[in-house]
């Protein structure tokens, strides 16, 4: 354990974002994903000769929406590159990036572990297009190519080498997917691989100054992979410099099945990618009233709906921030208390009933039966103690079905509705008491946590219209008469 103590561990994110465009970056074929393969492909796609790349606006709105919303500087005069290498699933023999004017330069991400909230800096974020995909499994004799994502628009988004474990990287991806989420620009599907992460890996002594040789570990479909991947890969380093070996600069595969990885290429043969200006696209050029533009059509950021919730909503913290993971939920919320000044229980309903149905059914807040107003309307009757909590659920039940009619109805439907008759639950709690005649001595002679068996009892045979807070305070005065 000691060993692994001595050492800082240093870590760089390079996470590539598919942007959700309708069409690709140079070209105007769609982006659907799982379409039949190279049905997407025209012949800008297809790398043919003599076609023109023609630029997508979309693919720069997008971009700079989330540069604005991790507070980068913005490049005004931006060029395209050709970035060239040669793969199957890349018919030009080259991919067109952004190498010196990057889109975005600077900014920052912030992050909380264990309390403690800091800034992961970025480097930069650049737009550069998709390679199509290879499959070496469906045929036994040849490799397929699939060109259907060759050119759909990426963002790459470079930190830093300011990360400092595993956990802070998996905030990291989860700021950056909830954001890409919120500002619509990318659907943050790492299983899908709309959302990509390679990790830039290294360690040294603590205190000392100059970073050694990083390994960039690949293949990781989820968040929870990345953090895994790191962790492995730390152990692995740190082994190795503990038993007197050295790191050469590699990039590694993970294999999440047993979590471990294996070398895909070392330094040897890194690519030397030969970039220059890619002479078919004129510059781009973003004026200030583009990004004031821009500015005004970005939706509230969690950050910013997060100390709403708890300056003038009074959640705490903890409630905020789950109702601000996704954009739908703080939606929905902000709806609801638009009919209830119950906060509390607002906030309560979202991140148990609301949350909970939708994961444990697998269905998307959209498609979420439950209007706002009718919960709304639950919580006031719980409210106004004219049904009981486990009333509500049933009433929350029938509108999970898509029933219409107003929660009033539905309780006296079901007969939800409490009694607030005294003779009535007079009788109940007669009847109980006579029921448990030894209970009821004890608990004179001080076996007072008999009450609640006696308060159980009168809720069942109510049928849970009895309010167990009157049938508490009744049974409390008849039994110490
Ligand atoms: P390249 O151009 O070869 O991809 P970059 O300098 O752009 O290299 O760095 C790529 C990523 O690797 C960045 O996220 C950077 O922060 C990270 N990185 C660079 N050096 C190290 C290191 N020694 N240890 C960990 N990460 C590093
Ligand atoms: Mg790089």
């Amino acid at each position: 354990m000691q060993a692994y103590d001595k050492y800082q561990i240093v870590i760089g994110l390079e996470v590539h974002a598919q942007l959700n465009t309708k069409t690709k970056v140079f070209a105007a074929d769609e982006t659907t994903f799982g379409a039949a393969p190279n049905t997407q492909v025209s012949a800008i796609t297809a790398g043919l000769p003599g076609v023109l790349p023609k630029l997508n606006k979309n693919v720069f709105e997008k971009a700079i929406k989330l540069g604005l919303a991790l507070e980068c500087d913005i490049t005004r005069e931006n060029h395209f590159d050709r970035k060239n290498y040669f793969y199957a699933d890349l018919p030009k023999g080259y991919q067109i990036s952004q190498d010196k004017t990057p889109i975005c330069k600077n900014g920052f991400v912030e992050i909380t572990t264990d309390n403690v909230t800091k800034q992961v800096i970025l480097n930069r974020i650049h737009i550069e297009e998709d390679a199509g995909k290879n499959n070496h499994e469906l045929d036994e004799n040849y490799s397929l190519v699939d060109l259907n994502r060759a050119g759909v628009p990426l963002l790459e988004i470079v930190t830093e080498p300011v990360i400092h474990s595993s956990d802070e990287a998996y905030q990291f991806l989860t700021e950056i997917r909830k954001l890409v989420r919120y500002l619509d620009v990318c659907d943050g599907n790492m299983e899908e691989g709309s959302m990509r992460c390679d990790a830039n890996v290294s360690v040294r002594l603590i205190g000392e100054t100059n970073f050694r040789n990083r390994v960039e570990v690949k293949n990781m479909n989820s968040i929870r992979n990345v953090k895994r991947a790191i962790d492995v890969e730390v152990k692995r380093q740190i082994d190795i410099y503990e038993n007197g070996g050295t790191i050469d600069q590699e990039t590694r595969g993970f294999n999440p099945a047993d979590a471990t990885s294996f070398p895909l290429r070392s330094k040897e043969n890194a690519h030397d990618y030969r970039y220059f200006p890619e002479p078919d696209l004129p510059p781009v050029l973003v004026t200030q009233q583009t990004i004031d533009d821009i500015k005004k059509s970005m939706p509230a950021l969690p950050k910013e709906l997060q100390e709403k919730l708890t300056a003038t909503y009074h959640l705490s913290t903890y409630d905020a921030h789950i109702i601000t993971d996704e954009k739908e939920i703080a939606d929905y919320y902000f709806q609801l208390i638009n009919h209830t000044k119950n906060y509390k229980a607002a906030a309560n309903w979202m991140i148990n009933e609301v949350k909970s149905f939708i994961n444990e059914n697998g269905i998307l807040l959209q498609d979420f039966n439950v209007q706002p107003k009718q919960l709304a309307e639950i919580i006031q009757l719980l409210d106004d103690n004219i049904i009981s909590s486990s009333g509500a659920k049933s009433i929350f039940k029938v509108y999970t079905e898509g029933n219409t009619k107003s929660a009033v109805a539905l309780a006296e439907e079901l007969n939800l509705i409490q009694s607030s008759d005294k003779d009535e639950l007079a009788t109940w709690i007669e009847n109980v008491l006579a029921k448990y005649p030894e209970k009821v001595a004890e608990y004179k002679k001080g076996k007072k946590g008999n009450l609640n068996l006696f308060v159980g009892e009168v809720m069942k045979l109510s049928r849970g219209a009895a309010n167990p807070k009157d049938t508490t305070q009744a049974l409390v005065s008849i039994l110490n008469n």
